[in-house]
């Protein structure tokens, strides 16, 4: 985030003009865009990530209204199905809130990511003591996926 010289609001460094006063912002975006070195890769990763948050969210969507409509047969029609379909809502709207940088998207992924890490240690200790090797990698990739998540927006 930088901040506007003339009205002194927060804006997103990726904006040309202050979304309050509409003062020109190209010069100091681009000042600490280039003051600090390896942030653009750190960028780059973090619309990754937003991407993929739109992209699963729009999958559950799809799926999900899909088999609202019975295209897999009515047994795949189940009452879990909504809650499936409401997470996949939020999921697209919290991937559509950090595309734009939005405060709350950011805020939100971030106790996501946080909830993610506790449970995925609890998950290691109860998987270690089964040795349930499949699902301990995927407990590690999960783990390692939200930790990568909040390095990034600690930036933003
Ligand atoms: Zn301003």
């Amino acid at each position: 985030m930088i901040q506007c010289p003339q009205c002194g609001n927060f804006v997103p460094p990726t904006f040309v003009r202050c979304q309050f006063c509409g003062r020109d912002l190209n010069n100091i975006a681009r000042a600490v865009r280039g003051a600090s070195s390896g942030t653009t890769a750190k960028e780059v990763l973090y619309y990754i990530l937003a991407g993929l948050w739109v992209l699963f969210g729009l999958l559950g969507v799809v799926l999900g209204s899909l088999a609202y409509a019975g295209v897999f047969g009515e047994e795949a029609a189940t009452e879990e199905m909504g809650l499936d379909f409401a997470v996949a809502v939020v999921q697209l709207l919290i991937g559509a809130g950090l595309l734009f940088q939005a405060d709350w998207a950011i805020a939100i992924a971030r106790v996501l990511c946080y909830i993610t890490l506790a449970l995925g240690v609890l998950g290691l200790i109860c998987v270690w003591a089964a040795f349930d090797a499949v699902r301990l990698v995927l407990i590690l990739l999960n783990i390692t996926l939200a930790g990568l998540q909040l390095w990034v927006l600690s930036d933003f």
